[in-house]
């Protein structure tokens, strides 16, 4: 009974001198029939109510960004439960534990983001009407933390095996300007970063929706300076909001291609001190973002070049007695580009186990957490949590529950994570 899947693996690799090696299809389809994975499918049936208990009880702890410390502690609590090994919270606030695979195959992370995007004091009580569950983050991505609770589960009763471990994470930093610090560290920093070889992220809803390709972001703090003065009596002097304002005029007319969609916005302006000062600070925030690394730069580059221009402009053009413009672009925010190949294995992994279950799959590019992974050259996508949910990201977020199209979507998620495990 117990290693029926590997058994079916072996199998399928001692008949691979005599026979053509089986291909994909032919891979999941004795995945799906094999009795480990039927025996999976009656127990994910079983264990619908406590998938859902503790979806609201996740929900319930509230994890602000860059305050995820509660539900980490809840999280690492279940992952303890759930009899993984070496379960620990790192020196970012990740946490994580693994599951021992039967051999030395390289290492796959399978990873939930633990944070939301509401600030503490927001009321995160579920409310419940029959199968919809209301509350902020209940789906994004508190959905995926009990997804992946249920298949830690679903794996140890229907005694299923892979080649190499896997390594279940609850991150923290998905949602804006936590900028991805927890994936970042733990691919870049943590004790596992030269082991994972694989990263299976869960986040969003549909399942067959898989975002290969990361969009890429730069955000900037500009901050333009200069001597200040009376309006009035120092008039003439150079001003920086000049400056700033030349350069957003100039940013504002740069052309960018909608194929691969690249995009720019400055989104805040702020400075000086009053209406008769010549201001000696003023301040943009500017965010950059493309489907392409190539074009992420070019707008970049372009955008470095206007603001030098502009403070230029300006230093020739009124008087610089009492000291020049000066402007200083801190970077605040990057989430590099990425892609992973259609051809790469985690792909097809995917790909194969989505038609097997009679959907298409769809690839999207988009920014979550896999755009560490893929900016590293680690093969990485995300996939949904399944549930179909809205209003994410606003009070109003809900998930529905229904059993039948629930037991329906953790099976393929199962069955994606075993395929990309043994697919390396
Ligand atoms: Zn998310």
């Amino acid at each position: 009974m117990r290693n029926r899947l590997l058994t079916a693996l072996a199998l399928s690799f001692l008949t691979a001198a005599q026979a053509p090696a089986p291909s994909a299809d032919e891979r999941v389809r004795a995945l799906l029939d094999s009795p480990a994975f039927k025996q999976a499918v009656a127990f994910i049936q079983s264990d619908q109510d406590r998938f859902v208990r503790e979806l609201i009880a996740l929900t319930e702890v509230p994890s602000p960004p860059f305050k995820e410390q509660a539900r980490a502690k809840a999280f690492m609590e279940m992952l303890q439960r759930e009899g993984l090994h070496d379960v620990e919270m790192d020196a970012e606030g990740n946490v994580m534990g693994i599951r021992k695979g039967t051999g030395d195959a390289p290492l796959l992370a399978v990873n939930a983001h633990l944070d939301t995007v509401f600030p503490e004091g927001t009321d995160v009580k579920v409310k419940r009407d029959g199968t919809k569950l209301m509350a902020p983050g209940v789906g994004d991505d508190t959905r995926g933390l009990a997804l992946v609770l249920a298949l830690i589960r679903t794996m140890d009763a229907a005694k299923l095996q892979t080649p190499g471990d896997v390594l279940f994470v609850g991150n923290v930093g998905e949602e804006g300007e936590g900028d991805l610090r927890g994936i970042k560290f733990l691919l870049q920093r943590g004790k596992y970063k030269d082991r994972i070889k694989q990263v299976l992220a869960i986040d969003g809803d549909a399942l067959e929706s898989v975002t290969r390709g990361g969009v890429g972001s730069r955000r900037y703090r500009v901050s333009f300076k200069g001597p200040g003065g009376h309006s009035y009596g120092a008039f003439g002097l150079v001003n920086p909001a000049y400056a700033m304002g030349n350069a957003i005029a100039k940013f504002s007319r740069i052309e960018v291609p909608t194929t691969p969609k690249t995009t720019y916005n400055i989104g805040v302006v702020a400075g000086g001190t009053s209406i008769n000062s010549i201001p000696a600070e003023v301040t943009m925030d500017v965010d950059m973002r493309s489907q392409s690394c190539a074009e992420l730069k070019k707008v970049d580059e372009e955008f470095s070049k206007i603001v030098r221009d502009a403070v230029d402009e300006e230093n020739r053009t009124r008087s610089t007695k009492e000291g020049v413009i000066t402007a200083d672009p801190k970077l605040i925010g990057e989430r590099p580009c990425g892609e992973t190949a259609m051809s790469t294995p985690i792909v097809q992994a995917a790909s194969t186990v989505i038609k097997a279950f009679g959907k298409t799959p769809t690839f999207t590019i988009s920014s979550t957490d896999a755009n560490i992974p893929m900016s590293l050259g680690i093969p990485a996508i995300t996939i949904g949590h399944g549930g179909p949910s809205g209003r994410a990201h606003s009070p109003d977020e809900w998930t529905r529950v229904d059993p039948a199209v629930n037991v329906e979507n953790t099976q393929m998620a199962l069955a994606i994570l075993l395929t990309v495990a043994g697919s390396q």
